[in-house]
């Protein structure tokens, strides 16, 4: 994925922007593979409503409302930037729309979205990722940033837990 952003963006200036907090693993990782002269920012979100309660989640799927509230906005302005929104998983595609959203108002020059995981089979809003690390099946997964409870971010692998 570092070669391809590489490839695509070549003598231009980029913008990481990572979803708070289960990409932050993974942009460190991805950031340190792209030859090009780039910088962070940081963007964060929780959703709220009737999410789930993580053992309800666990059971019945991942199931966010729609209902996303930013916690933590972007830091300067992306107008003109190639900006490369990195998430650790695009699962109903709720969060990422609502992010794009967001950075879509700053008219960057390039807006781009690298997953490190898709499950497509989930998907509520057509978005998908233009950069895309593993396509997976409706498991729930932690580990390498991504947690259950807030637990288990700094698993080096991507374990399943399994639903019962
Ligand atoms: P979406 O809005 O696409 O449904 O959900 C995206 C967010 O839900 C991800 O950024 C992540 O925080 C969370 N999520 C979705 N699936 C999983 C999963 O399998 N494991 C964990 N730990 N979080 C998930």
């Amino acid at each position: 994925m570092g070669d391809e952003i590489t490839r695509d963006f070549r003598g231009e200036t980029i913008i990481f922007v990572g979803v708070l907090k289960g990409a932050a693993i993974f942009l460190s990782d991805l950031a340190r593979r792209v030859e090009l002269d780039a910088t962070f920012d940081f963007i964060g979100v929780s959703s709220y409503g009737n999410r789930p309660s993580p053992s309800q989640e666990l059971l019945s799927g991942w199931d966010s409302t729609g209902e996303v509230r930013l916690t933590k906005d972007v830091d300067q302005s992306m107008r003109d930037r190639n900006v490369i929104m990195v998430e650790d998983i695009l699962d109903t595609g709720l969060t990422m729309t609502y992010l794009r959203k967001i950075i879509q108002a700053h008219q960057p020059r390039a807006l781009k979205i690298a997953a490190l995981l898709d499950k497509p089979s989930r998907r509520k809003q057509a978005i998908e990722a233009d950069y895309v690390g593993f396509k997976i099946p409706d498991e729930f997964v932690v580990g390498y940033g991504l947690d259950y409870a807030e637990r288990y971010r700094n698993l080096p692998d991507i374990c399943v837990i399994p639903r019962n």
